[in-house]
């Protein structure tokens, strides 16, 4: 953005190196000089569209779990019914059957084992050998492996030649059922996981967020309270004017920050405005600004990978919230560039947070946004 345009698109995406409190150049006066007039309509339009999507998509989502839980019932009785009828053999064709199962997991194994080592052993251990001798040892070695294979392979075929019809088949009804009901769980896991997902569209969209990041963590760890200042006046009468880019979190000195969502670390250093802060790059795309920090957690560093719910610094009254109440600064960048509104994401997380308090009974006296 350049000053001699002062009302870029809103759209338009952040200037690699600037944006909120956090100025390209450090001693600039007048960073915000080209921010474009804030628009609350524009910001807190409820996204009525994108919650209708999610709500549509919820219902397909909750009956692809009720279809998984059925198909794992009805797996589970097969299962069961195919370990009975293996139950019901007598005894001498329940022996050579543990005995033909024993000789088959040992030939699977084999196979696996010499799968793994001849991809890495044969293809590569010229290449990898730095002398002749090593060579023939790996040659060796996977002729032994192929004999070992082969003599694993015949008891198998024998073992299993011995069962008669009867026995064989049960065998591998169990088998089958067994492959089926694993299935049906992993299908069962997936759906679970697809439908938490929309949940957490639809909760996001409801609270009149902009923005949905799966599994978003409220970054500070601690009493606290923030209110909806996004687009309020900031600075006013200095150089610094602007409208208010993100929502500020009143906390103590030292109270512990963390990370919203896993990512990478990014200017991971002081601004004048932002004091000692940093950026979070979520795997989701968007970009988190903390800013106004006491100092950063032991380790953090530029380019860190960071998980959700790491400590990545303190909360303090750094840059130019120097001199007022300890904060800290949050903004939230869309990855295609451009400041949303954080407060209807970080109101519900905050109330997630102090539910999950509630439920575990160590709910601290926090003050309530
Ligand atoms: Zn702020």
């Amino acid at each position: 953005m350049s000053n001699a345009d002062p009302l870029p698109d809103p759209d338009e995406p952040a200037p690699p190196d600037g944006g909120g409190d956090e100025p390209s150049d450090p001693e600039r006066s007048g960073y915000y000089a080209s921010q474009p007039p804030f628009d609350p309509e524009a910001y807190n339009r409820v996204l009525g569209d994108e919650l209708a999507g999610a709500r549509a998509e919820l219902a397909r989502a909750a009956g692809r779990v009720d279809h998984a839980r059925q198909a794992v019932a009805t797996a589970e009785q097969v299962a069961a019914a195919a370990e009975q009828a293996v139950a019901e053999l007598d005894g001498d064709r329940r022996q050579a059957l543990e005995a033909a199962a024993a000789a088959r997991r040992s030939f699977e194994g084999a196979a696996a084992e010499a799968y793994v080592w001849r991809r890495v052993g044969v293809e590569q251990a010229p290449l990898v050998s730095v002398d002749a001798a090593r060579y023939e040892v790996a040659s060796v070695y996977v002729s032994a492996v192929a004999e070992r294979d082969r003599h694993l392979a015949r008891r198998h075929l024998a073992a299993d030649r011995s069962l008669d019809d009867t026995t064989r088949h049960r065998a591998e009804a169990v088998r089958t059922a067994e492959r089926d009901l694993r299935r049906a769980v992993e299908e069962l896991a997936d759906a679970d996981a697809a439908l938490v997902a929309v949940e957490e569209r639809v909760a996001a969209y409801e609270v009149g967020s902009h923005v949905v990041v799966a599994g978003f963590v409220f970054p500070v760890q601690g009493e606290c309270s923030f209110i909806d200042s996004f687009g309020a006046p900031r600075n006013v009468g200095t150089p610094d004017e602007h409208w208010h880019e993100g929502t500020d979190i009143m906390a103590a000195i030292g109270t512990p920050l963390v990370a919203v969502e896993d990512g990478v670390l990014e200017r991971v250093r002081s601004n004048r405005l932002g004091g000692i802060s940093l950026r979070l790059r979520g795997d989701s795309g968007h970009v988190y600004y903390y800013a106004h920090l006491a100092a950063y957690a032991e380790g953090v560093t530029e380019g860190l990978r960071v998980e959700r719910g790491d400590h990545i610094g303190y909360v303090g009254d750094t840059g130019d919230a120097l001199g007022g109440p300890p904060h800290l600064h949050f903004e939230i960048r869309r990855p295609e560039g451009g400041v949303v509104n954080p407060y209807p994401l970080l109101r519900l997380a905050w109330e997630r947070q102090l539910a999950a308090l509630d439920a575990l009974g160590e709910r601290a006296d926090g003050v309530r946004p």
